[in-house]
């Protein structure tokens, strides 16, 4: 079992950096650094300073703040160490030399250091994903919906709905007992039991329907910027990513515009997908981006058609841009009209955008539902429900409520989550 490993890796970022924290989970973490140390073990949970010497050469590889946590009440459920180094890459480099050259201890693979966490009980698979959400946050609502998760919001609900099945089907179970003298009573309990079924069947369908909310606060809204070329699409998104865009490419010697470029709206992440970036390429690796874009925009939350007032505006748009009003370039009343240059008018669309984002996600209202397979567990829940509502055959009721009770269960990911496993840890880097 690979519980049985000390595994090691640079927690924190790249170097070289203030500082730099080298984290050692297993059953020779404390040994470890130990054996790292001249002076005396530190106070479990203290942090305290200490000189680190190569075990090989008796050598000065750093002087540091080092701390050791017992298990199993740690973030891994084994015993843990943490060393607060000083972040350039020969001090990292020569500890962890100095660690992975003593037997038993090994690099941790991406992820490694929260599996155990799952594997040990500290965490949930639904937290798990929390934890991933968290890392990988750029936005305030992000980061709200993702402290939900790893907090275990979704593993309670979850829970919750679990036993309200079990209940139902202890229910549906004493109604198979019922002699046939009986029969009124095990009709009134149908009667109860279905209502109560359609209730929770309502609840879910209302939680599913708003999923879309949650997956769009985690991924983003995507703003397809049209409109004919020249007018200024490219200026405008430039100006509303608060950065210049030209992105090097990673082909020697060319830069390009980016196609898609990542803006915060108040909070809400959006990736605006600048269509004068999809042009024909023979390049097959830009190509499958311009593919993969194009899909994008014409799936996108907002379309946002630019036009220099010259040219007709389009039907389809969420909004039209009126570009280059330092040109005497005239809008139309519902448009919004922008000079990208001067950045007359773009307080208006930024403004404009950060009041459609917010109404469109409604980012302080908590939303359950964020990751596809949350959605599908409560959908194959939702129409586990709707059966044993529907039936009047005992044995199918209780039948259903069991695929129910353990769809809910595979949020928590204690059951039937062995096939998402690997997918779900391969989102972790090195040391997380
Ligand atoms: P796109 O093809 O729609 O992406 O347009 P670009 O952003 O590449 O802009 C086309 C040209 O219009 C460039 O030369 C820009 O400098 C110019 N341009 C963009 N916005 C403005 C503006 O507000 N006023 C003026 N005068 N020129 C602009």
């Amino acid at each position: 079992m690979k519980g049985a490993a000390t595994i090691v890796a640079l927690a924190s970022g790249r170097p070289p950096a203030a500082i730099a924290v080298v984290r050692i989970s297993g059953p020779l973490a404390w040994a470890a650094v130990g054996s790292l140390i001249s002076a005396e073990m530190p106070e479990p949970r203290r942090l305290s300073l200490r000189r680190l010497v190569d075990p090989a050469d008796g050598s000065l590889l750093d002087r540091a703040m080092v701390v050791v946590f017992p298990g199993p009440a740690t973030a891994t459920g084994e015993d843990l160490a943490e060393l607060h180094l000083h972040g350039g890459s020969a001090v990292i480099s020569g500890v962890l030399g100095a660690l992975l050259s003593m037997d038993g201890i090994r690099l941790a693979e991406p992820g490694e250091f929260t599996r155990r966490a799952f594997v040990n009980n500290r965490l949930d698979l639904a937290q798990v994903e929390g934890v991933a959400d968290l890392v990988a946050a750029e936005t305030s609502a992000q980061r709200r919906q993702a402290l939900a998760l790893t907090g275990g919001a979704l593993s309670r609900a979850a829970d919750a709905w679990r036993s309200r099945c079990l209940d139902v089907l202890a229910d549906a179970e004493a109604a198979l007992d019922f002699a046939e003298d009986e029969a009124d009573v095990a009709d009134r309990l149908q009667v109860v039991a279905r209502a109560r079924l359609r209730g929770l069947v309502d609840e879910i369908d209302a939680l599913v329907a708003d999923a879309s909310r949650g997956a769009r606060i985690r991924d983003g809204l995507t703003i397809a910027v049209t409109g004919p070329p020249n007018v200024g699409k490219s200026s405008i998104v430039n100006a509303l990513s608060l950065r210049n865009a030209a992105i090097v490419s990673p082909f020697a010697g060319t830069t390009r515009d980016p196609i898609e470029v990542p803006v915060d709206l108040g909070g809400v992440a959006a990736t605006l997908i600048d269509t004068a970036g999809l042009r024909e390429t023979e390049d097959v690796v830009e190509a499958e981006g311009i593919r993969r874009a194009r899909a994008r925009a014409s799936a996108a939350d907002l379309v946002m058609h630019v036009s220099d007032g010259t040219c007709s505006t389009s039907p389809d748009a969420g909004l039209v841009v009126v570009n280059k009003s330092d040109l005497g370039a005239l809008a139309p009343a519902a448009a919004i009209l922008v000079s990208a240059t001067r950045g007359d008018g773009m307080e208006t669309l930024r403004s404009w955008l950060v009041e459609w984002a917010k109404s469109t996600v409604r980012p302080g209202e908590s939303v359950l539902l964020s990751h596809a397979r949350h959605r599908e567990a409560f959908v194959a829940a939702g129409a586990a429900l709707a059966e044993a509502a529907d039936t009047d055959d005992a044995v199918l009721r209780a039948e259903s409520l069991r695929h129910a009770a353990s769809a809910f269960g595979q949020i928590a990911g204690r059951v039937g989550v062995d096939d998402v496993l690997d997918r779900i840890f391969s989102r972790f880097c090195i040391g997380k």
